[in-house]
């Protein structure tokens, strides 16, 4: 049987990392099955953000392994990192969007999902510019292609982040806190479009704070405190009936 139809599309194990003598992740472990969505939560400094920039290689493990489809990677004492094309493959497969959109602010919309197509993946700038415009289109701003970013809302310009993200083709999406920087009338339409990506069948690690978002879109729900999974299971019975009292503590902020 091919393994890909088994084995889950990500997968940490014993994920370690410290920063000086601070011990941020501390034997990690999950999984992620293909199409599935994992939600993870926690208090600010838990960790959360490290390790989705541990899935995608950007902050390197100290030890434990990240494998995500067919790439796998092993990290203990004296391991390097991958050469730095086997990285940037890896990571083009690994889309990531951050709190703070990080658009180029000299290109239009179209131009900056248009640039890793063009630069990473060498299209021809007609199909490079197909591809943005469907993509634009699909996140509900073909109107806004030839904008510049100073020219969008927070709203706009976090559509446009997971459109150029979309546009490496990625394997599998990261999700950083993408709406946290947002004014609450501009949440919905993002969290829109992570909805329509999720019933896509995209695979995804989100971390947020919409406990309702991530209660309603996410399978499985993965709770990190002190660098350590304190609690995970599937989304509603996590968060409706919390077992762990750090989990119930934390979740009770959001009532
Ligand atoms: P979260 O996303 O859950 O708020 P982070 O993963 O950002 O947590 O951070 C966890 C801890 O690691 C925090 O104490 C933070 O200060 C520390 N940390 C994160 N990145 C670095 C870094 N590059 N250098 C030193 N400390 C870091
Ligand atoms: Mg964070």
């Amino acid at each position: 049987m091919d393994p890909s139809v088994t084995q889950p599309k990500i997968e940490i194990a014993h994920l370690a990392k410290s920063f000086g003598s601070h011990a941020v992740l501390r034997d990690v472990s999950l999984a992620v099955p293909t199409g599935g969505v994992v939600a993870l939560i926690g208090p600010s400094g838990s960790g959360k953000s490290t390790l989705l920039r541990c899935i995608n290689l950007l902050v390197v493990p100290d030890a434990g392994e990240v494998r995500v489809g067919s790439d796998e990677f092993r990290f203990g004492p004296g391991t390097r990192l991958p050469g730095t094309q086997a990285l940037a493959r890896f990571r083009a497969k690994t889309g990531m969007v951050f709190q703070h959109f990080n658009l180029f602010p000299h290109l239009t919309a179209l131009a900056n999902v248009m640039e890793g197509p063009l630069t990473v993946q060498r299209l021809k700038r007609p199909e490079a510019e197909a591809r943005a415009r469907a993509l634009l289109a699909k996140v509900g701003l073909a109107d806004k292609a030839e904008q510049y970013p100073s020219r969008l809302s927070g709203g706009q310009k976090q559509r446009v982040a997971i459109a150029r993200a979309l546009a490496m083709e990625p394997a599998v999406m990261l999700f950083d806190e993408a709406t946290s920087a947002l004014d609450p009338e501009l949440v919905g339409e993002v969290l829109g479009v992570m909805r329509a990506l999720a019933a896509d069948g995209m695979t995804m690690v989100i971390v947020t704070h919409e406990i309702a978002f991530a209660r309603e879109v996410a399978d499985r729900v993965v709770f990190l405190r002190d660098g350590i999974v304190v609690e995970e299971g599937p989304a509603r019975t996590l968060i409706d009936a919390p077992q762990h009292p750090d989990t119930k503590a934390f979740l009770a902020h959001f009532h």
